[in-house]
């Protein structure tokens, strides 16, 4: 359907033909946060531009998007889809959203990995307040699953960083950002605190339960996921064995229940011909698990974000900086 049957003033009729919207079903994939921005209008006018798609573009776009997994006949077209409805959540820096596509993607397993106190913790704090901004804000609009296995998640911070998020947000649309409340967010982050890798494994096996009970939950963090893993193990070979089981059911649980797991992962030294450098904990066959790795770094007073791995996106690195908000650029 053309745009212009829409029953909108001519004005914003002009506005999304010049960002190109030429169609109804051109409006189908894009949040009304994208849209304001795209085709310079309010918020509120983006989402009641929004309200008026019809009902048999969105049917039409679903189910292009089913159709290919469960045929077995996905074309390049559906994956185009896919690819678009894909949830990011953004983790406060624009900058490392950029070299991440967008911010940490549902569906993937994405490595943080670093040397103490360069802000792994802060990165997944910020995180699971971020998953929860609303979709007329151009975020997921879900909750977090926050496993603790070293006690640094730290409450304080965390309403820090909610505080800011939320006065960010009425600030850019205060009647959109009306009914947002600190209490709602730190009510929507279900913490776990883990002691040993029994516990470790068995919340990973309790995952697929927990996200079946609580269906909003849009990112499972694990903080860090190496610290039982380092501490009382001797037998190196049963730990690798762990680990590659332990990654192929999060990898499972990211596909099937559509969240981002994010994998805190702490550094070592590794002694090489040419010296000694730092390098991922868990070993060479762990590397091979995560689909993302983002470095987190030190370089002369400033931190840095590198991308060291990713199945579609090209090696990047952004600088970022904490705040008393937050993670910032
Ligand atoms: P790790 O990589 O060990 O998980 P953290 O995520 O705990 O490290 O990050 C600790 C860093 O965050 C420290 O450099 C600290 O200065 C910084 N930080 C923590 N809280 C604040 C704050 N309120 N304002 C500015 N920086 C902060």
């Amino acid at each position: 359907m053309d745009v212009l049957t829409l029953a909108l003033p001519p004005s914003q009729r002009s506005k999304l033909l010049a960002a190109g919207f030429h169609t109804t079903a051109a409006l189908v994939s894009v949040t009304p946060f994208q849209l304001s921005q795209e085709a310079n209008i309010t918020l509120e006018e983006a989402t009641v531009v929004l309200k008026l798609v019809p009902r048999s573009d969105i049917d039409h776009v679903g189910a292009l998007s089913l159709s290919g997994p469960l045929t077995g006949s996905t074309t390049a077209w559906d994956l185009l889809i896919h690819e678009k409805n894909r949830r990011k959540i953004g983790t406060g820096s624009t900058e490392v959203d950029k070299i991440l596509g967008g911010g940490v993607l549902s569906k993937e397993l994405t490595e943080i990995c670093g040397v103490p106190g360069v802000g792994k913790t802060q990165f997944s704090m910020q995180l699971a307040v971020n998953v929860q901004i609303p979709a007329e804000f151009g975020g997921v609009g879900g909750h977090a699953i926050y496993i603790d296995t070293e006690g640094s998640f730290m409450m304080e911070r965390v309403l820090q960083i909610t505080e800011a998020v939320i006065d960010d947000l009425r600030n850019k649309s205060p009647a959109s950002a009306e009914d947002l409340t600190v209490e709602d967010f730190l009510s929507h982050i279900y913490l776990l605190r883990v002691h040993d890798p029994v516990e470790q494994l068995a919340v990973v096996n309790t995952l697929p339960t927990l996200l079946d009970e609580h269906k909003e939950v849009r990112l499972v963090v694990f903080d860090s996921v190496t610290f039982n893993f380092r501490q009382d193990f001797e037998d190196m070979a049963g730990r690798t064995r762990l680990l590659a089981n332990m990654a192929q059911k999060l990898m499972a649980v990211a596909e099937n229940y559509d969240v981002a797991i994010v994998l805190v992962n702490q550094v070592t030294h590794k002694v090489t011909s040419e010296g000694s450098r730092t390098v991922p904990a868990l070993g060479e066959s762990w590397s091979h698990v995560c689909t993302n790795r983002l470095m987190v770094y030190w370089m002369d007073g400033q931190r840095y974000a590198h991308l060291a791995k990713s199945p579609s996106l090209p090696v990047g690195t952004a600088p970022y900086v904490i705040t008393e908000e937050g993670v910032r650029d």
